[in-house]
């Protein structure tokens, strides 16, 4: 699959071989070169912008259930392909295959998620002070959407704009991450298979700052999906030069709350798969965890020989591995230094610290899951986010110590909580100041509820209807009739 989509661009329903700079794409978990992407140029990124303009005229204004049809269409070639496109995710982004296809099986649900909700674009007919009078609202698509996108979720991070955008009327030019570029490429294959009308779908490969930055600032882009860190969707409000709607998901810092009342080993199972899955690569990775005092000793033990347990290994040899490679060199190195800014600040290391041993790792970008404990604010792992296989612990004596610590940030994206009792789990969820609380689970988003953060992890939501609204404008329409005459 990689070998085709090399060095393509999907604008306009046609494959162009891009004519741009090469950029070399890399299997994280050995080095090896998958394959190169061509950077977009300035007028391909036009091409691409004026195929979705000219596109939008026409899909905005199908039939709802034509275009539930072509997502139904998509959701369908996408389940049909799964094992092919998770290959390639797991080539490029370094998780497990079966993680992987977990995460393609994810976006096929999304397609049909929101091919149902395309067709319930309801309006509302407002009351006014006379009765002579209707005030419809009615919602209209925005227009063209730039999606930007990161590498941790790459097919989903794509889906839920994708789909939303998709069902909606709105057009799209999807720039994804520089280091998996290949699974929004076999995406856009997938929508040429289910048929969707050429310009609808564009793909755009290159680095963010030229590629990215240039639909920001395009006159004919009129929203900004973006997906990333923190700093670059900062620089995305900043540098827009016409107003655009945006929805910004960023950075998140999250914290688990494991209380005295909380049932130890579901806290345990719920803090190793959300601290560690995807290697914490993960906007809502548990970074931190504050453990109630009398129980916080037992929780450090149990988590620790759960997260020794974990099994590290290039994700296409072993498909059901718990963890693979990281996706690059960067999160690895920031890892690295989290860990040993803990360290000097008096943490102990407790779990993991260094890469696994092997032939198999030397030249892939492995951590072994680890975990710190007697940590203090002080330190980078419980203030800063990691994204990498690192959490600190640290105990706390009340619940309004607890709520502090977990709100000491300025993001505000998932938290979690462990606790049985009904009155520790209300006072706790009404006071984390998160646009998620995941109580006894660690799965704060699904497909059909509202996924957003506050603060500085951004503005907007994905999935649930609040994802396909993000889309929408509305209209307000009203219309004074008169008596008919001769009645
Ligand atoms: P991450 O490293 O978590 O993927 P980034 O915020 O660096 O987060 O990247 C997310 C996406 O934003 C990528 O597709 C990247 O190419 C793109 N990007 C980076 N810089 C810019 C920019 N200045 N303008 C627009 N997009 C950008």
């Amino acid at each position: 699959m990689i070998h085709d989509l090399a060095e393509k661009l999907f604008i306009d329903g046609d494959w162009r071989r891009g004519e741009g700079e090469r950029i070399p794409v890399e299997n994280p978990a050995t080095g090896e070169v998958l394959g190169h992407i061509a950077a977009a140029t300035p007028a391909e990124i036009d091409a691409a912008v004026a195929a979705a303009r000219k596109a939008f005229r026409i899909w905005s204004r199908l039939a709802p259930a034509e275009r539930a049809k072509a997502l139904r269409r998509l959701g369908d070639a996408i389940t049909t392909e799964a094992d092919a496109m998770a290959r390639t995710m797991t080539q490029e982004q370094g998780k497990p295959l079966n993680e992987a296809r977990g995460e393609i099986l994810k976006l096929a649900e999304a397609c049909h998620f929101y091919a149902e909700e395309a067709v319930r674009i309801h309006g509302e007919i407002v009351p006014n002070t006379t009765t002579d009078i209707d005030s419809l609202v009615v919602r209209e698509p925005i227009g063209v959407v730039g999606a930007i996108t990161p590498w941790n979720y790459p097919a989903e991070l794509i889906g839920w704009k994708l789909c939303g955008a998709l069902a909606a009327g709105c057009t799209i030019v999807i720039k994804p991450a520089e280091l998996t570029p290949f699974t929004a490429l076999a995406i856009a294959r997938m929508a040429e298979k289910a048929k969707i009308p050429a310009g609808v779908v564009n793909v755009l490969t290159g680095p963010g700052a030229k590629v990215g930055q240039a639909l920001v600032e395009h006159p004919g882009v009129d929203k900004i999906a973006f997906t990333g860190s923190s700093a670059v969707g900062l620089r995305i409000q900043q540098s827009c030069p016409t107003i655009k709607r945006l929805s910004l998901e960023l950075g998140g810092n999250c914290p688990l709350i494991v209380t005295a009342s909380a049932d130890l080993d579901a806290a345990v199972k719920g803090a190793v798969r959300r601290s560690f899955r995807n290697m914490g690569q993960i906007c809502i990775a548990i970074n931190r965890i504050y453990v109630a005092r009398p129980i916080a000793a037992e929780f450090v033990k149990r988590l620790c020989e759960a997260a020794d347990k974990l099994v590290i290994a290039n994700g296409i040899d072993k498909p059901d591995a718990d963890v693979g490679a990281m996706a690059s060199a960067e999160p690895l190195a920031k890892t690295k230094e989290h860990l040993a800014d803990a360290l000097a600040k008096g943490a102990k290391l407790v779990a993991g610290g260094g890469a696994p041993r092997g032939e198999a790792f030397a030249r892939g970008h492995f951590f072994r899951p680890t975990v710190v404990s007697d940590c203090t604010h002080a330190m980078k792992v419980m203030t800063e986010e990691t994204f990498g296989p690192l959490v600190g612990v640290m105990a706390f004596d009340g619940l309004d110590e607890a709520i502090e610590l977990a709100n000491d940030t300025p993001y505000g994206l998932a938290s979690y909580v462990y606790a049985k009792d009904m009155d520790e789990i209300r006072y706790l969820s009404g006071r984390l100041d998160y646009g998620n609380v995941a109580v006894n689970n660690v799965d704060a988003g699904i497909m059909n509820a509202p996924y957003g953060g506050r603060k500085q992890s951004g503005v907007g939501y994905e999935h649930g209807r609040e994802g396909m609204l993000e889309y929408l404008n509305f209209k307000h329409v009203r219309i004074r009739y008169d008596e008919p005459k001769g009645r």
